[in-house]
């Protein structure tokens, strides 16, 4: 086993990382970024380097500086995590040049995978079945506008560079080819370089199973069963859950079995993901799920595998790397249970998933599931990274009790004053249709309005609260032989809100309370006595619309003096590699509008003021 291990990454899986190699007795090097300086992975390693400024291409994507680091501590290893340079074969390459050793596959087996067609014509030749389609090296027009027809539409047309989901293109008849065809090469010409396309017929009521593979330099590969990510939004993962709802054991052993031949077609070493399209439409069949790529990593769900199975994956990649054979072999794994995860985001589903960043003043996730974080009680989100606070990862003997037991856990989540996804988390996990197993990967484009969370506590939690503060306010109307009538104005999370609380149960609190925090359905608001300066004053309520984070304003979609109502997108932003929009609060006009299309703007600058329509 190797003795000392470099973890190139952040946040939550630099801690996971950690956690394993403590566990085996491996010494641990974090690297970190200027806003990661008081971060919990640099304190929870045995030593951290500093590796630059907090931009990941000024610090976390330097490969030279990490490798330098490694070197200065002695680092005999390094893992990657996922992300950043997790896939850079180049990177992995100089990595074992520096004469250390890479706790990943081969650079030539990422190589091999990492452009769809050579990997779907090298998957081909092995005999895994992929999405029918056009994989050809006739890129004229004229040709590819054929094959779409012969194929049937609709199609997707793909970059064959392509990643993250950019570089697709859906078409849905024949006439509309050639436009689709134009702007995706154009999209993949700037994004990647590359403008050449493969043609994929379009799986409708696609689900997303993919396949857990680890082989080890002894040129064993078994596999860890599959995971279903069909729950995503705009191709994001949202909920993961082994094993996939509906899948029999004919159908599992013939995906298993491909995704096995996938990682012997490129002699695969360390943990790796098969991912599949599945057409769902009539159930999970074995003949109608196809290869669609390979991560070469170790994929953020990782856990479910590991909750249904009993097995530590971060302890099996180490002891690989190490040259150690696999752990088990195939006939030693089984599963045990259901798992099911929830990535917590600090954005705000309401403001269009719009990352919330800032510090996180209250942070409690409980204890009653596996919490996976890179972040405490007063840490910062900042805008340098993805907004992730934590996995949560809940084990039952059924689906429905991990389920169940996942949602109680982000029910009760306290989070504050950061706005989260939680409440978006609840309401997917009790979609009747998601608990019957009836996901595809369009479920949550199509129920969005339904899935997002009240706006409001409710009645009976908002009677409590402002029962608790109420030794802080005026009670007026105690007469004799009337009830004492209580209410008052409060600020709910700055937002005024007058509340009658007569019915509540008289509280004796020895210390007026500056604020209490009501934490329903996943959500958390502060409620705090009102104040006529409204010190407090939001965004919402004053109408003042603020850069959330810095970035390039990349469309203005109203003038100033425009009526808008709530909810219409105002401004749209590129900050973080996504693009955000920017709504009004409430009906009203443009009273100021400082936003130009192209403009770079600072974090909290003001964009544009929506003045409250009278009456
Ligand atoms: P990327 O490498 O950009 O992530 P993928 O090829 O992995 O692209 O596809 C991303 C997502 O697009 C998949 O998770 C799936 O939801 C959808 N998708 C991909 N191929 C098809 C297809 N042939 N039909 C329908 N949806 C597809």
């Amino acid at each position: 086993m190797i003795g000392s291990l470099l973890i190139a990454n952040r946040g939550e899986i630099a801690c996971r990382i950690i956690r394993t190699a403590r566990a085996l007795g491996v010494r641990t090097v974090a690297v970190y970024s200027d806003a990661d300086a008081e971060a919990l992975h640099v304190r929870e390693a045995d030593e951290a380097v500093h590796i630059g400024s907090s931009p990941a291409r000024e610090s976390y994507l330097v490969g030279e500086r990490i490798i330098a680091a490694a070197r200065e501590t002695g680092a005999e290893a390094i893992h990657p995590g996922y992300g950043f340079l997790s896939e850079n074969a180049d990177f992995a390459q100089s990595v074992i040049d520096a004469g250390v050793v890479w706790v990943g596959p081969r650079p030539a087996s990422v190589r091999a995978m990492g452009l769809k067609d050579a990997a779907k014509k090298l998957m081909q030749e092995a005999g895994v079945p992929t999405t029918p389609g056009y994989l050809g090296d006739d890129q004229s027009p004229d040709r590819l506008q054929r094959e779409a027809d012969a194929i049937g539409y609709p199609v997707l047309i793909k970059a064959v560079a392509g990643g993250g989901g950019k570089g697709m293109r859906r078409v849905d008849q024949s006439e509309d080819f050639a436009d689709a065809l134009a702007s995706c090469r154009r999209e993949a010409a700037a994004s990647f370089g590359d403008d050449r396309v493969l043609i994929e017929k379009y799986i409708l009521s696609p689900r997303h199973i993919e396949v857990q593979v680890f082989g080890d330099s002894h040129r064993n590969v078994v596999h860890l069963f599959e995971r279903d990510c069909s729950l995503q939004r705009r191709h994001q993962k949202v909920i993961e859950e082994a094993p996939a709802p509906g899948m029999d054991a004919a159908t599992r052993e013939a995906v298993c079995a491909a995704a096995v031949k996938a990682a012997q077609a490129v002699d695969y070493v360390g943990a790796g993901t098969i991912e599949f399209i599945a057409d769902a439409s009539e159930g999970l069949r074995a003949d109608r799920i196809w290869f669609m790529e390979m991560n070469t990593r170790l994929q953020v769900e990782h856990p479910v595998t590991e909750a249904i199975t009993g097995q530590d994956l971060v302890e099996w990649q180490l002891r690989v790397a190490s040259g150690e054979p696999l752990p088990r072999r195939q006939d030693q794994l089984s599963i045990t249970g259901w798992a099911m995860e929830a990535r917590l985001y600090a954005e705000d589903p309401v403001r269009g998933f719009l990352p919330s960043i800032g510090r996180l003043d209250a942070l409690d996730l409980g204890e009653a599931v596996r919490v996976d974080t890179g972040v405490e009680q007063g840490a910062e989100i900042s805008p340098f990274y993805d907004p992730m606070i934590a996995k949560l990862i809940a084990h039952g003997d059924t689906r429905d009790e991990a389920r169940e037991l996942l949602a109680d856990a982000l029910d009760e989540a306290v989070i504050w004053p950061v706005r989260t996804n939680a409440g978006f988390l609840v309401e997917a996990l009790d979609h009747p249709d998601f608990a019957a197993g009836n996901v595809d990967t369009g479920l949550i484009a199509r129920e969005g309005e339904a899935l997002m969370p009240p706006a409001l506590p409710s009645e009976e939690a908002l009677i409590e609260a402002a029962a608790a503060l109420a030794p802080d306010l005026p009670v007026a109307g105690f007469r004799l032989n009337a009830p004492a009538r209580r209410e008052g104005r409060f600020l709910l999370a700055g937002e005024p809100i007058a509340i009658d609380f007569t019915d509540a149960p008289l509280v004796e609190v020895a210390e007026p309370l500056d604020s209490v925090l009501i934490t329903e359905g996943g959500q958390t608001w502060e409620l705090a006595p009102f104040r006529a300066t409204g010190a407090t004053g939001s965004a919402a309520a004053d109408g003042a619309i603020l850069s959330p984070m810095p970035g390039r304003i990349i469309a203005v979609e109203i003038v100033a003096g425009a009526a808008v109502v709530k909810g219409q997108r105002l401004v749209t932003l590129e900050a973080m590699k996504m693009e955000h929009s920017l709504v009004a609060p409430f009906d009203g006009t443009v009273a100021e509008l400082n936003a130009e299309t192209g403009g770079q703007v600072t974090e909290g600058t003001l964009l544009v003021k929506v003045e409250r329509q009278e009456g």
